[in-house]
């Protein structure tokens, strides 16, 4: 197997001495690959003036916040304790957008007092901001553009049936809205969806806000959104970044010539900066064979990693163990009570109990969606940065799941 698609180090630092340093399971993210995703970015689209706010959700742990912002990106926060887990990273409030779904009134009031740009995601919540801010206090519009993308359904976001955003057809009904409180919109955006491979899709997206922003004099950006799609095994399509910022920016460039004054462009990657940088190690406990499968049982399960119950996510998995063992076909399971197939008939090299497995494309989503379910402890994380590995989070204790209980007298 190639061993640029099977690494057993990081930036010269084995997996396995970590498994052994930190015990399993466990998160292990390359920030080098976390730059370099953004560097390729920032290149994409360097003959446009580009801010990439990072998708926290993805990844939150705050030393990948900082990294990020050492990089030159912003970030965007989808609650308002992300938005504090970005100003602890470092980050200004001026560096962070707030794109909340549905939330309470007293988040915007919060996110407003911090100082963040929100960005307002409903008709009754523009009257609201409206009624408080009037033009006091410059806000964003989510716009639903009904474009159907995304490599899964519950991660196709922009579709007219989708609960986020306002439905472009409705722009009457907002700039009405707007003019009534003359609030002051300096942002417009759209976010169609997760694991969008073509960049025709982005153009589509970037249209319908070019066409809405006539209605709108005071504009400072246009947000395009993530989705951006990462390759999830060798072969494996992938969004080809250059060729969005060549489309893109071209569009966008003609767009501004129109509108008569230089915007900005924001993206939103999530995936794209963060999936690839990671590695969740896994100890085998079990090889089981049943007269159909074969099944190995992993020390975790999806409440460490559950898209691939939750998206049928593809991860690639090797044996970090035994690289060079015959090939054989199993299922990769975990201990949950419930069926959680990480990966189903995969050839991986002979695994046997206590061989540690690694499940790839594990920086977005990973820890970001791990639970205590079944009332397990979640894992570590460990970042290797210049070569070397550094906690960025303690592996959970006993201690952390009774801390909030209460226990009472019966
Ligand atoms: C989740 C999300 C993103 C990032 O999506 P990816 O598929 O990870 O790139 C961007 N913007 C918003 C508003 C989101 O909710």
């Amino acid at each position: 197997m190639n061993s640029n698609q099977h690494p057993q180090d990081i930036q010269g630092v084995s997996l396995l001495s970590l498994a052994d340093q930190y015990e399993l399971p466990l998160y292990v993210y390359d920030g080098e690959k976390i730059v370099n995703q953004i560097h390729a970015m920032q290149e994409a689209f360097a003959s446009v003036p580009l801010k990439i706010k990072y998708a926290t959700k993805a990844l939150p742990n705050i030393s990948v916040l900082k990294l990020v912002r050492n990089a030159g990106a912003g970030i965007d926060a989808v609650s308002i304790e992300e938005v504090r887990l970005g100003m602890l990273a470092g980050y200004e409030a001026s560096e962070i957008m707030y794109t909340p779904s549905g939330v309470s009134w007293k988040e915007i009031e919060e996110a407003v007092d911090l100082g963040v740009m929100v960005n307002l995601d409903s008709i009754p919540l523009i009257r609201e901001f409206g009624e408080k801010y009037g033009n006091r206090v410059p806000a964003c519009i989510r716009i639903n553009p009904h474009i159907m993308a995304g490599g899964n359904s519950k991660i196709s976001v922009g579709h007219k049936h989708s609960k986020f955003g306002i439905s472009i057809e409705q722009i009457d009904q907002i700039v009405q809205t707007v003019e009534k409180y003359q609030l002051s919109i300096a942002g417009l955006h759209v976010h169609t969806g997760s694991d969008i491979l073509d960049a025709e899709v982005f153009l589509r997206g970037a249209k319908v806000l070019f066409d809405a922003a006539k209605h709108f004099k005071e504009l400072k950006f246009i947000d395009c959104g993530g989705g951006f799609k990462v390759a999830y095994k060798a072969g494996d399509p992938f969004t080809d970044i250059q060729e969005v910022g060549r489309i893109v920016s071209k569009a966008f460039l003609e767009f501004c010539e129109d509108y008569g004054r230089p915007l900005e462009l924001w993206l939103e990657p999530g995936k794209f900066l963060v999936s690839e940088s990671g590695y969740f190690l896994a100890k085998t406990n079990l090889v089981k064979e049943t007269p159909t499968v074969t099944f190995v049982g992993v020390d975790s399960g999806l409440n460490h990693l559950i898209r691939p119950m939750m998206y049928d996510a593809y991860h690639d998995v090797y044996n970090l163990s035994n690289p060079n063992g015959p090939e054989r076909t199993y299922h990769i399971v975990g201990y949950i009570c419930e069926t959680d197939t990480l990966a189903a008939d995969r050839k991986l090299s002979e695994v046997r109990a206590g061989d540690v497995l690694v499940l790839k494309n594990a920086g977005a989503y990973g820890f970001s969606m791990a639970s205590n379910y079944n009332s397990r402890l979640r894992p570590a994380e460990v970042l290797i940065w210049k070569g070397q590995a550094h906690l960025i989070r303690k592996r959970e204790e006993f201690e952390d799941l009774v801390r909030h209980q209460v226990q009472i007298e019966l």
